[in-house]
Parts: structure tokens; sequence; C-alpha cells
């Protein structure tokens, strides 16, 4: 038995496959390519959720012909879920990038983007430091409940309005090594 076979009970369909999920990151890091053709990059992931967001799209930029002249990739960790399926709202950052941005192009790599505030959080802590620029790509928009209108220059896949698993994004600290994002059965939550 696989360790996702032990999922399968619990999970309601399959928002966006592999192969989906695959095609989207190539068009990102097509756009992002072109964008700093020529021009060194640093890549900041947020943690944990875009932990293969940010691994496979330095991949996918490194393949792109006439892409940025250097990659530097690095991340923070923020949280703002715990353990539920609602936002806290409010964002800790619990451990910050470790390379220095002054001056420098900066793109950060986020998971999901869901009530924009954690994107807006990191977009004025790291504007602070100078960088040459800032912009945000997010694989998942989840564009139904915003509490602020943050900008969001590289956008993959729009998803439903659901919480979603898989691919880096977790419930209870479970699912993240799905290799597709899928939606929960409503019995998967313990939360009331
Ligand atoms: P925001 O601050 O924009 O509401 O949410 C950003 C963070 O919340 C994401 O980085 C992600 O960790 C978490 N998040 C938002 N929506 C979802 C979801 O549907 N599923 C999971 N697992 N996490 C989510």
């Amino acid at each position: 038995m696989k360790i996702t076979d032990s999922y399968e009970g619990t999970i309601e369909r399959t928002l966006f496959t592999e192969d989906e999920i695959s095609a989207a990151i190539s068009r990102l890091a097509t756009q992002i390519a072109e964008d700093y053709s020529g021009q060194p990059l640093t890549l900041l992931g947020v943690l944990k959720g875009a932990l293969y967001v940010i691994a496979d799209l330095a991949r996918a930029l490194s393949a792109v012909p006439g892409g940025p002249s250097e990659i530097i990739v690095d991340y923070l960790c923020v949280s703002s879920y715990g353990n539920s399926t609602r936002s806290s709202g409010e964002v800790r950052l619990l451990k910050d990038a470790s390379v220095q941005i002054t001056g420098r192009n900066v793109v950060i790599v986020e998971d999901i983007v869901d009530n924009g505030l954690t994107l807006s959080y990191l977009r004025s802590l790291l504007e602070e430091r100078r960088p040459a620029s800032l912009r945000s790509c997010v694989l998942f928009d989840k564009p139904y409940h915003r509490r602020i209108d943050v900008p969001v220059e590289y956008v993959g896949l729009q998803t439903p309005d659901a919480f979603v698993v898989g691919y880096g994004l977790d419930y209870q600290e479970l699912f993240r090594n799905l290799p597709y994002l899928a939606q929960l059965r409503p019995s998967a939550f313990t939360e009331g």
C-alpha cells in the first residue's frame, strides 16, 4: 500500500492533477524568465506550503533559455492557519530569509493566496529592506474572500471556493505529500 492510499477515503475530488500543476509551473517560469531576462533574481519561498512550488519553479526557471542571469533560492516560514481551515488573521514570522535582499530583484513564491493577509504582511516586511523590485507569484489563487487587495503579479491556477490540500498544502500537517491538489470530504474535518 502506498502512503497516499491511506488518504483515499478522505478525498472528495482531485482539483488539479500533477500534469496540470506541472504545466502551470512551466507557464509561470516562462513569464518570470521573460521579465527577468539577463538579470539576477532572488526567489523567496514561503514555507511550509510552498515547499514544492519553490523547488519546481526554480528548476523550471533554470530550463528556460534566456532567463535570469543568476537565481538565488531562499525561504522564510510563516504561520497563519495553525491546525484550522480558517486563517487566524494574524500572520507570524517563524523563520526569516537568510539572504540580503537590498538592491535585489525579489519574487515571493507562495502556495496559495486566500484573504491576502499573508502576502500583504510579507510584502510590507520585505519592502522595508529596499529590494530593487518586489513581486509575488502564487500557484493557487482563491479570490473569493480577499480582505486586502494585495498585488499578485504571477498567478498559476484558480481554485474553487474550498479548503484545498496537496502539493505542499496541509490539513493538520497531513496531505502535503499528495502530488496533486484535492478537496477533502466534509467528514475529514475534525474541527466543529
Ligand atoms: P491568506 O493569508 O491569503 O488567507 O492565506 C495564505 C496562507 O493560508 C497560505 O500560504 C496557506 O498556508 C494558507 N491557506 C489558504 N487557503 C488554504 C487552503 O485552501 N488550504 C490550505 N491547506 N491552506 C490554505
